[in-house]
């Protein structure tokens, strides 16, 4: 089980896929996204 993000109410969808079951809970919405890694913040240097 993976967990995807609704793409219309945001919340985590615990998404089934041996079983197909990619709805969400909360809207009923099939549409889901992979959630996005953890953004690379650009570091600079103080000067
Ligand atoms: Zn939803």
């Amino acid at each position: 089980m993976s967990v995807f993000i609704c793409v219309f109410c945001g919340a985590e969808v615990d998404v089934d896929l041996e079983r197909n079951l990619i709805q969400c809970a909360k809207c009923g919405s099939r549409v889901v996204m992979k959630p996005k890694p953890p953004a690379l913040k650009k570091r600079v240097k103080a000067i």
